[in-house]
């Protein structure tokens, strides 16, 4: 549909970013056009997953979409972020890369036990970084009701990190 083509015209595709071999999706382009940023936050803001608490959203890009969809949807917001840039108490998660690990945390005193909430971010490529966000999540005692992505690279099969979840992409590509 429209907000299907807009989105695939003004996400942009560089070859060899961040590092050789690897296509990146640079979604700057579609967050500097009004009305398709808008459509895609009323997208991901659908409300299939029934009342939403919180929006997490993952550093960096995901703030971006995180927090108009959380105002969209009556919702809080709480940022996932990269190992110590966080005061504490923090909860952290490990996840593995390519190359190495990396941590993610979050402040566990923002989450009211049994909070309803929908993780967001802008591209689920492995799915690693949204698989550890959801451990995070249930393990400060949050509901994770689904998970809304901008652009999904279906090729890398993020859901299979993701099983039982409710996922949904504005754009899928191969
Ligand atoms: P994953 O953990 O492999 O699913 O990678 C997802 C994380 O890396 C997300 O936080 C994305 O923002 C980022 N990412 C991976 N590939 C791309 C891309 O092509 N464009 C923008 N971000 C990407």
């Amino acid at each position: 549909d429209d907000v299907v083509r807009r989105v695939n015209a003004l996400v942009r595709l560089v070859p060899d970013y961040p590092q050789p071999g690897v296509l990146f999706r640079d979604i700057t382009p579609l967050l500097a056009d009004a009305s398709a940023f808008a459509d895609v936050v009323a997208t991901m803001a659908s409300p299939a997953h029934g009342p939403v608490d919180l929006v997490a959203g993952m550093e960096a890009r995901g703030f971006l979409l995180a927090a108009p969809i959380a105002t969209a949807l009556g919702a809080g917001l709480v940022p996932v972020r990269k190992a110590g840039k966080l005061p504490g108490p923090l909860a952290t998660e490990s996840y593995s890369l390519e190359y190495g690990d990396a941590s993610i945390e979050i402040q566990p005193f923002t989450i009211p036990a049994g909070a309803r909430v929908l993780v967001v971010d802008d591209v689920l490529a492995t799915g690693g970084t949204a698989a550890a966000t959801v451990r995070l999540l249930r393990a400060c005692g949050a509901e994770v009701v689904g998970l809304s992505f901008l652009v999904e690279i279906a090729g890398l099969d993020g859901r299979r990190h993701l099983e039982g979840l409710a996922i949904d992409s504005v754009v899928t590509v191969d």
